[in-house]
């Protein structure tokens, strides 16, 4: 154990055994037992071997009285801990950080943070709360390999940003980060902090020879210690990155106590999607699309909404991504193929005899994670079986993110029910990092330009750039035989230069808002009678 040399342990004093590890009861210990105050005892103590290694121990230590009763031996017993030890710490150390990135994960942030939140009077606390704009766009279009050399790079711009003394920089999981800073002065520190976070993601960073574009935005949480407790404070830090990334992300800004009151946290809405379900509350709002060559209304997209008991209609941005999370996502997407199936089919029911129009479709859009489900096949088809409507009345709805880089094996389920006569569009086109040449690969007859090509048109004259890009898109598309249905068009003159370069249908605000079912109806016979 001490390496083998007799002569290294041979006529030392046992109090030459000291090490800087040693806490002062182990002297205070042996004093006692040399006196004779007591018989023996145990400690774990640390030697330096004659190498200058250390050597871990639990030592007992007995004493042998002579005839007489007076202390004259110590027997001492060690038992060798140094691997176990060493184990242990790097079992703490892998339970404490992050395997990716290296950095200390949850745990040992939370700990940190309820350290500092315990810290005596005077002491103060900062706390940047960062998540990534847009990454599951990288995960999703790039793979997970990406993401993954992403996040590494990320986590070591972050770590150069914790100049000061004391600040800790943590990966809390997935794509989200904190910085911690402690002391007197983190009024002004937590800023500077969060400018350099922002100014570090500047610049692209490459991953697999391309120059990705990292954004991040911030909830700021700064003040005294010993008024919040750790869960309360990352709570606020949560809601205040999520007011960052809602005014657009790329930013950050400072907790509010009134804001978070208002807000209602990720987490609360999270817990409460199953029993929403279960109890009815969401409901569906259909959006016409409307042929741009004769404006007929040709059908609608159907688009969630949440009527919550206390805080009124939640948009599907906010709860979709928190549903996929949770895996609620496949039961409340079933819901919403059924209500807007039984839909579609009233429409037709009602328009038929009247008009010569063709039957109004429906749009339901699909989740990743629904197309991965092994039902997704056989529950479309009992929907449209029971309800009586044609496959050719239904159109799903896919983002682009979901299915560049899918291989064959996710793609087989839609392509089922491509054969069968089901519509399949591409959605948000343009907005993800996608192939062009892999298009022919999909089973897609639509693609669903996304609103940022119709943003660019909104002022006259329209950029002519934007211009040329959406007809270049439209030409490819009509070569492959897909059809272009625009998003977002909230002018006439959109609408005039979308015609113009030839797109097929259109959806915004210019026809009309996402609304009830009956709307459409309506809308549908107008245009039937005019
Ligand atoms: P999306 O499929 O791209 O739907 C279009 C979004 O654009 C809708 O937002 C719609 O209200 C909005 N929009 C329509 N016209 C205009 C316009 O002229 N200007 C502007 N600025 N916006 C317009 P919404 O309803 O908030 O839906 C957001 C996203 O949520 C949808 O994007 C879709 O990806 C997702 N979503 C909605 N319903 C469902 C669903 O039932 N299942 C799944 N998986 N996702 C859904
Ligand atoms: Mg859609
Ligand atoms: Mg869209």
């Amino acid at each position: 154990m001490f390496g083998g040399l007799e002569s290294n342990l041979r006529g030392r004093n046992a109090a030459e055994w000291t090490h800087p590890d040693d806490s002062p009861h182990v002297w205070k210990l042996y004093e006692e037992l040399v006196r004779g105050e007591r018989e023996h005892y145990r400690v774990e103590k640390a030697f330096y071997r004659p190498d200058g290694t250390v050597l871990w121990t639990n030592l007992t230590v007995s004493l042998l009285r002579d005839a007489d009763g007076l202390p004259q031996y110590q027997l001492a017993l060690m038992e060798d801990t140094t691997e176990r030890r060493l184990l242990n710490l790097r079992l703490r150390y892998e339970a404490t950080h992050d395997a990716l990135t290296g950095l200390p994960n949850r745990t040992l942030f939370f700990e940190r943070l309820e350290k500092a939140l315990a810290a005596g009077e005077n002491a103060r606390f900062g706390l940047c709360y960062l998540d990534l704009d847009g990454f599951k766009t990288v995960n999703d279009s790039l793979g997970h390999a990406a993401g993954d050399r992403l996040l590494v790079e990320v986590a070591d711009r972050l770590q150069s940003c914790a100049t000061a003394p004391g600040v800790m920089v943590a990966r809390l999981g997935g794509d989200e980060f904190a910085a911690l800073t402690t002391g007197p002065d983190t009024e002004t520190e937590v800023d500077e902090l969060a400018g350099r976070i922002m100014n570090a993601l500047a610049a692209p960073i490459r991953v697999d020879g391309r120059e990705l574009t990292v954004r991040g935005s911030i909830g700021i949480v700064e003040g005294p210690a010993g008024e919040r407790g750790a869960a309360e404070v990352l709570r606020s830090a949560d809601i205040t990155m999520y007011r960052a990334k809602s005014a657009g992300g790329n930013r950050y800004e400072i907790a509010d106590p009134e804001a978070d009151a208002r807000v209602i946290t990720r987490h609360g809405l999270t817990t409460a999607l199953p029993a929403a379900l279960e109890r009815g509350e969401f409901f569906i709002e259909y959006q016409p699309l409307v042929h741009l060559g004769d404006g007929s209304v040709r059908g609608a997209e159907a688009l969630v909404r949440w009527l919550h008991p206390q805080h009124g209609i939640i948009g599907p941005d906010r709860f979709i991504p928190l549903a996929e999370h949770t895996g609620l996502i496949v039961p409340l997407g079933r819901w919403v193929l059924e209500e807007s199936v039984r839909q579609a089919r009233l429409w037709e029911s009602r328009t038929q005899g009247g008009a010569d129009a063709a039957p109004l479709r429906v749009n339901v859009n699909l989740s990743p994670m629904q197309l991965t489900h092994p039902g997704l096949v056989s529950d479309t088809v009992d929907i449209l079986e029971r309800e009586g409507l044609a496959p050719g009345a239904l159109c799903l709805e896919v983002t682009e993110s979901a299915l560049i880089g899918a291989d064959d094996d996710l793609l087989k389920p839609l392509r089922r029910l491509a054969e069968m006569g089901v519509d399949i569009a591409l959605d948000d086109f343009g907005t993800g990092y996608s192939n062009l040449a892999n298009l022919r690969r999909l089973p897609v007859s639509v693609l669903k330009l996304d609103r940022s090509f119709t943003q660019g048109m909104q002022h006259f004259p329209a950029d002519p750039v934007d211009l040329k890009i959406v007809e270049g898109i439209v030409a490819l598309a009509h070569s492959l035989d897909l059809a272009v249905t625009v998003e977002g068009v909230e002018t006439g003159h959109q609408a005039d230069q979308l015609r113009q370069l030839g797109c097929d249908t259109a959806q915004g605000w210019y026809y009309a808002r996402p609304g009830p079912p009956d709307q459409l109806h309506e809308l549908a016979l107008a245009d039937a009678v005019g």
